[in-house]
């Protein structure tokens, strides 16, 4: 599976090839080309998101946002009173069409799950802390427990983010990695100073019995692919990308 390069309202996004089979389902993942103007400006910014979430039939109204930090708790939609403030999550669920849910990224890998049996989606912002704390097993577990989602039957994409080939870290944090997770087999992810987050994330998945062929990792390094992608590692102060998913 892949990831291919879309164009809408004047805007390039991504999005995986596999989520796109889906008839009542709609996903993507931003690109800096059109947003660059967008940064310095808030009102810009703003109108940037409008024009995105309109590519999904989406205003800002119908789209869940999360004041993300970097933690491990799992936000249901479901259970939001109108009004209620900005919750603080790194991944939402929900079962209603009609509702976006939106992360915001620059390197952090983002994560889709969809249940189609079930109608399920979540999204999930997983940076450094929150794959170490398990924030997708944490989701995949809570969409099971609230809705019956079978791993097996499930799909996920992953999508682009700071790759192993640009992610040096010191060796305390990998160690924080195999001391978490001591029995756990996280591939050729971790070498000596780099990290993989999206194929821990991809490891994690399978782990809880998501189906290889049902994951679709875009292997995409936000760093190397710096005209697509903002990268917080490689330029710091930077914008930010969206991840979206919605069911119709
Ligand atoms: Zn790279």
């Amino acid at each position: 599976m892949a990831w291919q390069l879309q164009e809408s309202n004047g805007i390039k996004y991504c999005r995986s090839k596999m989520l796109a089979a889906f008839p009542w389902l709609q996903q993507g993942f931003s690109t800096r080309c059109s947003a660059s103007a967008a940064l310095e400006d808030p009102q810009a910014a703003q109108e940037y998101r409008r024009r995105f979430f309109d590519i999904f039939q989406l205003t800002p109204e119908q789209t869940q946002l999360a004041k993300q930090v970097h933690g491990d708790t799992v936000l249901l939609v479901e259970e939001l009173q109108p009004g209620d403030e900005l919750p603080e999550a790194d991944a939402m669920i929900t079962n209603r069409p009609g509702v976006g849910l939106a992360t915001i990224h620059a390197d952090c890998v983002p994560v889709v799950l969809v249940d189609p049996v079930h109608r399920v989606i979540a999204a999930v912002h997983a940076g450094w802390k929150g794959t170490l704390a398990g924030i997708v097993r944490k989701t995949v577990a809570r969409m099971e427990t609230e809705y019956g989602s079978v791993p097996e039957e499930c799909f996920a994409a992953i999508g682009p983010a700071i790759g192993s080939c640009c992610y040096r870290v010191p060796p305390e944090r990998i160690a924080l990695f195999t001391e978490k997770w001591p029995e756990f087999d996280f591939g050729p992810s971790q070498q000596e100073s780099t990290l993989d987050l999206a194929l821990i994330n991809q490891k994690f998945l399978e782990n809880c019995g998501y189906v290889p062929e049902q994951i679709d990792n875009a292997r995409l390094c936000t760093a190397c692919h710096h005209t697509e992608f903002y990268s917080f590692r490689r330029e710091q102060a930077t914008g930010r990308m969206l991840s979206l998913v919605v069911m119709k």
